[in-house]
């Protein structure tokens, strides 16, 4: 549905986005995170393509949005992120508004409005002020005037920030919802933002895309093998060389009276084997466990390799 090629984008001397390369398939919503100024808002500004690129190519739903922006824009909502909201509007007028500017033929003005009040749950506020609704419903009349055309492609740049936690939960509940009608697009520099609503993240940082793959995996992939914690009375040596030894221990950390065993990656556990060496060293085993990195741990690894290898 989305496919973007070697794209990037200059601002005088520095690209802001370097050679990114990346595809959607219809139906997903993935999360594109990455530290404020990664580059996340320039590549939703050239994707829905309301600005050019500097090189590199993008289709949405196979229209090419350099030289075919109508098109593309017919099949594409977008909520950038500052909503572009005339607040002296009143609800439903504004999203007729919106959907006439999207090219809705006015004989299906009354019902793709009604569509998008209902899924956005805005039906009962559908004759009020938008300047006088509250900073979530406010967010909902721009997701609204992002769909009211019912484009196939949905891009949201940091649709939560600003709100309440309350109101938080309400937005994610509602991109949730949208998914299998829409193909989602979701900036973000949060990540529980990204784990809460899509299937697939890509992590940018510096204007490189530095991963991208289902949650699950991403975590996997990074950890690189299991790690156990082993805390003991004593650490002897003769055990930790021992526990090193074993086929599957990639390396020991040991910090204080606890030893970080890492695994090796795609290797059977030896966690009896890992015990008994220290039992048989008399080491006095106090707790043993799996020691899981979070995915935050991982996100911040990897944006800050990155922010390492690149000049800023
Ligand atoms: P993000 O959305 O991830 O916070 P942006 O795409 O807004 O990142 O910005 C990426 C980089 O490009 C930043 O270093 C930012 O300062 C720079 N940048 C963005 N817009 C402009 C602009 N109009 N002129 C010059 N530099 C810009």
């Amino acid at each position: 549905m989305i496919e973007v090629k070697e794209l990037s984008k200059f601002y005088g001397p520095r690209p802001a986005i370097d050679r990114l390369n990346f595809s959607i398939q219809p139906g997903e919503i993935v999360g594109f995170l990455g530290p404020n100024g990664a580059g996340k808002s320039t590549t939703m500004k050239i994707v829905t393509g309301f600005m050019p690129a500097t090189s590199g190519t993008v289709t949405v739903a196979g229209f090419d949005v350099f030289e075919q922006s109508l098109q593309v824009k017919r099949n594409v909502g977008y909520l950038p992120e500052t909503p572009p909201l005339y607040f002296e509007m009143i609800v439903e007028d504004f999203l007729k508004f919106a959907a006439k500017l999207h090219d809705v033929p006015a004989s299906q003005l009354k019902a793709k409005v009604d569509s998008a009040l209902e899924r956005t749950g805005l039906t009962q506020v559908r004759k009020r002020i938008i300047g006088n609704l509250s900073k979530g419903y406010k967010q909902r009349v721009g997701i609204a005037q992002a769909l009211v055309h019912d484009p196939k492609v949905l891009i949201l740049d940091e649709p939560t920030v600003g709100l309440d936690p309350a109101q938080i939960i309400e937005i994610r509940e509602l991109i949730k919802s949208l998914a299998g009608q829409h193909t989602v697009i979701l900036s973000s520099h949060i990540l529980q933002e990204v784990t809460a609503t899509c299937q697939r993240i890509i992590v940018i940082s510096k204007g490189k895309i530095v991963a991208q793959d289902t949650i699950e995996r991403l975590t996997t992939q990074i950890n690189q093998g299991v790690i156990y914690g082993l805390t003991v009375k004593a650490t002897e040596t003769q055990g930790i060389e021992a526990i090193r030894a074993l086929k599957s221990v990639a390396h020991v950390d040991v910090s204080g009276n606890k030893l970080l065993v890492a695994l090796h990656p795609d290797q059977a556990s030896e966690r009896d084997q890992i015990i008994q060496a220290a039992v048989n060293a008399k080491m006095g085993v106090l707790d043993f466990a799996l020691e899981r990195r979070s995915l935050e741990e991982v996100f911040l690894e990897l944006t800050h390799e990155q922010s390492n290898g690149v000049a800023s």
